[in-house]
């Protein structure tokens, strides 16, 4: 499947500082921000500044140099908010199953308490 990128994403218009966002971390590739109605008490998004929808789009189109980019700004993101010690979640929805409500890859770095099982059993 090909996918179609919308750059009129809230998170593109972040990208472009249209918009204002509590940034963690900003590499040559990547934006770390707070997620604006947080989940947990660390609850970070981490986004490629590229034109990727999300997790297979990335992993299928980036260049080398984004893809290691991203991941090690995950793993920095995760050591910046002390989340090593005590644990974390690691989150990517994709599309109409995984209920993805914007459509620019976005990995949730999710921690500071005790997450709960990782789905609802619900069929
Ligand atoms: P999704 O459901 O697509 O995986 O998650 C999108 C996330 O983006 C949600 O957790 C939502 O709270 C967050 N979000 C939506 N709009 C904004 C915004 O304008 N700024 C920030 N920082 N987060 C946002």
């Amino acid at each position: 499947m090909a996918y179609t990128y919308d750059d009129q994403n809230i998170f593109a218009k972040i990208l472009r500082g249209e918009i204002p966002n509590a940034t963690v971390l900003e590499t040559e590739h990547t934006l770390a921000f707070r997620d604006i109605q947080p989940q947990a008490p660390v609850h970070v998004l981490v986004i490629p500044k590229g034109p990727y929808v999300c997790y297979d789009h990335f992993a299928r189109e980036a260049s080398d140099a984004e893809i290691v980019d991203f991941t090690r700004a995950v793993g920095e993101v995760v050591k910046a908010e002390g989340l090593q010690e005590g644990g974390y979640r690691i989150i990517s929805n994709a599309g109409e199953a995984g209920v993805q409500e914007v459509p620019h890859l976005h990995v949730h770095v999710l921690g500071g308490r005790v997450l709960g099982r990782m789905l609802q059993r619900a069929g």
